[in-house]
């Protein structure tokens, strides 16, 4: 049975002392809903972050990793390491790394292997430019980004992933997708790996949806079917918006 999951990607924002403050404002929150609760503090901050949420039903995951094992990638951060902090989950192919950093998807294809093979958990992010939906192209961009990235993968590799379906046009803008936008496409996208693999894989798949949720649209965002959760980025860093969204199941 696919998992409710709200995670916060904190982005290049909080030092370790606002990284700190967050998370025992964060500790201070009630959780009343089912949903799995991430955030993703900056490289820097993980091994504090984790630490101090030992002992909290939080998980500390990672913002981005090397495909590589190791070597001259200088600048860059494997899975490895990661695991040698006690980071489980990385979220891979933001928007931002795809727009800022060139990430390509066959870089992705190649991080989401390298994170599979280190027995970690994915966070795959996609999603269409504006552009995209006003020529009535959503559909067709989805579908290249997740086949290029994600079915090289066998039917038992998916219990590692989960989507996070985020329209770049959504991102930080204010503008969200309306609830329905939302259920159409991640409606599609599981029917895309129901076709692809089976029905165990799609029914298993929680899709996240990500782009400017607030604690006031959470709930009608997260009440449709096919929507199991949502990746934060700006509610994210205020501990009572974030638990509005988590308790927002
Ligand atoms: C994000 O960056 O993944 C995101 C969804 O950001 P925001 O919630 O600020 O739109």
């Amino acid at each position: 049975m696919r998992k409710h999951i709200v995670a916060g990607n904190w982005k290049m924002n909080n030092d370790l002392i606002q990284t700190e403050t967050l998370i025992s404002e964060l500790k201070q929150q009630t959780k009343t809903s089912d949903a799995e609760v991430m955030i993703a503090p900056t490289f820097t901050n993980l091994w504090h972050a984790f630490e101090s949420t030992r002992l909290d039903d939080i998980e500390v995951v990672a913002q981005n990793m090397h495909f590589a094992e190791n070597g001259a990638y200088t600048g860059e951060v494997s899975a490895a390491m990661l695991k040698s902090i006690g980071i489980q989950t990385v979220i891979l192919g933001h928007s931002e790394r795809r727009a800022y950093f060139n990430e390509t998807d066959e870089a992705l294809s190649k991080k989401v292997s390298q994170a599979i093979a280190h027995d970690m958990r994915v966070i795959f992010c996609f999603g269409e430019e504006l552009s995209d939906r006003k020529s009535g192209r959503q559909e067709d961009v989805v579908k290249t980004q997740l086949v290029n990235a994600l079915c090289h993968l066998k039917a038992d590799d998916y219990k590692h992933i989960v989507l996070a379906y985020e329209p770049v046009w959504a991102i930080g803008t204010g503008e969200t997708a309306t609830p329905d936008q939302a259920q159409e496409m991640h409606a599609f996208i599981r029917n895309l790996f129901r076709e692809r693999y089976n029905d165990a894989v799609a029914d298993n798949l929680s899709i996240l949806y990500g782009g400017s949720v607030k604690p006031d649209n959470a709930k009608e965002i997260f009440s449709k079917p096919d929507v199991d959760g949502g990746l934060i980025g700006g509610a994210s860093l205020k501990a009572e918006d974030f638990y509005a969204i988590v308790n927002a199941f």
